[in-house]
């Protein structure tokens, strides 16, 4: 019979060879595997929006400067 740990992430029950200590601003808290890995993919997706976003204001940036040196052909060699 295995031992069975509370998750306080998914707030039901997994056995104890799935769980994880967790710190938490409680304390270590048993959590599982797959609600931590869950939650890091969710940070890593978070991080790959942050990028994207960076990239849009950096072609926008480059439209403007564009834009501007349209404005001003004679300093366009
Ligand atoms: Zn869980």
């Amino acid at each position: 019979m295995t031992e069975m740990l509370f998750c306080y992430c998914c707030r039901v029950h997994h056995p104890k060879d799935q769980m994880r200590l967790f710190p938490t601003k409680l304390g270590d808290r048993w959590r599982c595997i797959r609600s931590i890995e869950a939650a890091a993919s969710e940070s890593r997706t978070r991080d790959a929006f942050g990028r994207q976003q960076t990239e849009i204001n950096r072609e926008a940036a480059r439209h403007a400067a564009e834009r501007l040196s349209l404005l001003r052909p004679e300093r366009c060699v």
